[in-house]
């Protein structure tokens, strides 16, 4: 991969995220879905909105025993 290449995969990737970015401002986060996100070794529950992919908040003790048992 020559320079010149890598630079314009960076470009090309700043301008998506510059893109993700916009259409999550511009998202009313109204749908949420909890998601078991993977971190290392370790997995988390979290809240994100279904039509944007932002993280909201973590999910409550409630909602996270709701969302364990729905999973068996
Ligand atoms: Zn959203």
């Amino acid at each position: 991969m020559t320079d010149s290449e890598i630079n314009r995969l960076k470009q090309k990737q700043s301008e998506i995220i510059k893109e993700i970015n916009e259409y999550q401002k511009n998202c009313k986060h109204e749908n949420e879905v909890i998601k078991m996100v993977q971190e290392g070794s370790t997995s988390t529950l979290k809240v994100h909105c279904s039509d944007c992919d932002i993280l909201l908040r973590y999910p409550t003790q409630e909602e996270t025993k709701r969302y364990l048992s729905n999973e068996k």
